[in-house]
């Protein structure tokens, strides 16, 4: 007898009847166009409203020990790790005016961290600092990634707004060609990419868009001198306008509370509801801050992680939040002693049996909160928990109870249909309003190494994407034979979870140590072997058929890539076990892999 049988009426719902509502939702929301419905983000769309727009520089033709491409989190981890470990000239290259990247482009109002900042946030027992609140805002973000830049003295030999348009490896000189939008024509030892998880923004390809007459932007190009107010909110110049909002991710639920509030009307045009968890956000207790001790960040970032993503069981929950609560549902349902002798078909019986549990409570807090049945009804999503990004907010469903805010279901026409000059249609009805605010994403994780924007030529002039044409060839996710010193970062070849700080922060931690030890045992160069690389792409690809049948089953977003998965060869065993495969890997003999002609 399976191990789930007899379970459904214990806990009171019927799980074939919400199979096939899920089946049935995913079947209603997929488009056959997919990832084609997006248009690439291009001209005011794409510019950059808050850096100098006049700014000029000389180009430069320098040399320095390290490139880093990009100025995120990614990249200022990998040249603060580096600078710890000791290289002297690092430069990172940033399209952006500063510092920052997603948190750079990202100011809309009521932005925020959804990840808890204690864990979110890096290198904060290094620079000292505590954060105001539990989840940041985004101005203490950027702030914060601006304090990095200052303690690790990257400033000084940054550039902004610069793209770096071309890497050359040149054999002769053993270094990297970097060359740039700006002209520059700098060499570099080292080159580290981190550069495209959230920074271009994705526009909906709906007929009749660009012939729509009033104002129109992106929410991560806000545009504060027709809105008025900041990413606080108080919005005081749309009083008197008619707001549409295209979208209803993790964005939009920050966004909307503010738009709610301040615009005359607002129209939300949802196509699928998020799940949206309690927030229950919180100043800072400054006496919790003083009683903290060294290395308190690392074991709170360690804690969570092994919870999140399924490292050893652990008794105690420092973040304690709706991150951790969903993760947990799982192990009070299954305990690990017992779920290590299961089968993976009870296993899986087991967790989706939790994700309706939690999918139900999610549903149940819509009902709760939103007083129109209908409104209510679809706010609903159906569907299991993580086919989407999980949202958090104690505003967003409330603001449905404003009389001056409409939520329009778009769900059965595949979103909004159409514009005209002056309005959307959705079926047979017009909502005529002065203004758009696209909330509809970005292109997510493809970074432009893999789009082929940022052309890379290695060993013998080969371009990376040719040498990739069966897919990635990389040892670890980090780097790839006949492409020696070139690192990248994010999330190829490798393991991520949700708290993605902290997987930048172990791949940054892992460079450095790989060029510390390049430098101490005089290392030609750093470039893992052919059979490394073999080695590493064959041992990939455990469990990618069960998240491919997973997301195959999902509603349509850019977790499945619109309804049409890929078969992604990652590393199947997660993030906790990945930080441990990389730490064993350099504690015995790995480094042997990759430092060519070492003492
Ligand atoms: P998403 O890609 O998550 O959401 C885009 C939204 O636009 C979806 O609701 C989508 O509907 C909708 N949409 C797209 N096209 C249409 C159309 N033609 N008609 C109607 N609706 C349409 O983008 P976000 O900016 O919300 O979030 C992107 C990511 O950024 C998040 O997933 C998260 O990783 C990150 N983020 C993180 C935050 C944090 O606090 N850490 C905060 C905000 C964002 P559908 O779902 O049906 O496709």
């Amino acid at each position: 007898m399976s191990i789930t049988a007899g379970v459904p009426n214990e806990l009171g719902f019927d799980p074939e009847a919400l199979r096939a509502k899920y089946r049935h939702e995913r079947d209603r929301r997929i488009r056959p166009d997919g990832p084609g419905q997006y248009q690439p983000a291009e001209g005011a769309f794409a510019e950059d409203p808050y850096a100098e727009g006049d700014f000029e520089r000389e180009p430069l033709q320098d040399t320095v020990d390290a490139v880093v491409i990009g100025g995120g989190f990614g990249g200022l981890l990998a040249a603060a790790r580096l600078r710890q470990v000791g290289v002297e000239r690092i430069r990172v290259v940033e399209k952006g005016g500063d510092f920052g990247g997603t948190w750079y482009w990202n100011r809309y109002p009521g932005i925020h961290c959804d990840i808890e900042s204690y864990v979110y946030l890096p290198l904060l027992e290094e620079l000292g600092y505590v954060p105001e609140w539990k989840y940041a805002p985004g101005e203490e973000i950027r702030r914060h990634a601006r304090a990095i830049g200052r303690h690790f003295g990257l400033y000084r030999d940054a550039c902004f707004q610069t793209a770096v348009t071309g890497l050359a490896w040149d054999e002769e000189a053993v270094d990297w060609l970097v060359t740039t939008d700006r002209g520059d024509r700098m060499r570099a030892r080292y080159v580290v990419v981190s550069n495209g998880t959230l920074d271009r923004p994705k526009l909906p390809g709906i007929p009749g868009i660009e012939s729509f007459g009033g104002h129109l932007f992106h929410t991560s190009r806000w545009d504060f001198g027709y809105t008025g107010g900041d990413a606080d909110g108080r919005l005081h110049k749309l009083a008197d306008k008619r707001v549409a909002l295209i979208g209803t991710g993790a964005t939009a639920i920050q966004v909307v509370p503010h738009l709610g509030r301040d615009a005359q009307q607002l129209f939300v045009f949802q196509r699928t509801p998020s799940t949206v968890d309690v927030r229950d956000n919180r100043r800072t207790d400054p006496e919790w801050a003083a009683s903290l001790t060294p290395g308190w960040q690392r074991r709170r970032m360690n804690n969570f992680l092994d919870i999140v993503a399924g490292g050893p069981a652990v008794t105690e929950d420092l973040v304690a939040d709706a991150w951790t609560a969903s993760a947990h549902l799982l192990h009070n349902l299954t305990p690990v002693e017992v779920r290590d002798g299961l089968t993976p078909e009870d296993r899986e019986r087991l967790d989706e049996l939790a994700d309706f549990r939690k999918m139900n409570a999610i549903r149940a807090r819509v009902a709760e909160i939103v007083q129109d049945p209908e409104t209510a009804r679809l706010l609903e999503p159906w569907y299991r928990y993580t086919c989407k990004r999980p949202t958090f907010s104690d505003e967003y469903l409330q603001t449905f109870n404003r009389p001056n805010v409409t939520l329009v279901d778009t769900a059965d026409h595949g979103g909004v249909e159409r514009v005209t000059g002056d309005s959307l249609v959705v079926g047979d009805r017009k909502y005529e309003v002065d203004c758009i605010i696209l909330a509809t994403g970005f292109q997510v994780g493809r970074s432009d190494v893999l789009t082929g924007r940022l052309p890379v030529y290695g060993r013998g002039g080969t371009a990376l994407l040719a040498h990739w044409k069966q897919g990635p060839r990389t040892l670890h996710g980090f780097y790839s034979d006949g492409f020696p010193n070139l690192f990248t970062m994010g999330s190829v070849q490798n393991a991520a979870s949700v708290n993605f700080t902290h997987i930048l922060d172990q791949q940054a931690i892992h460079i450095a140590e790989v060029v510390a030890q390049a430098g101490k045992r005089g290392a030609r160069w750093v470039e893992p072997s052919t059979s490394a690389v073999d080695a590493w792409v064959a041992s990939l690809g455990e469990n990618s058929e069960a998240l491919y049948k997973f997301q195959a089953e999902c509603t349509p977003g850019y977790y499945n890539n619109e309804g049409k998965p890929r078969l992604r060869a990652g590393y199947g065993k997660g993030a906790v076990a990945f930080h441990a495969l990389l730490e064993h890997w350099r504690d015995n003999g790995g480094l042997d892999d990759v430092l060519v002609d070492a003492e």
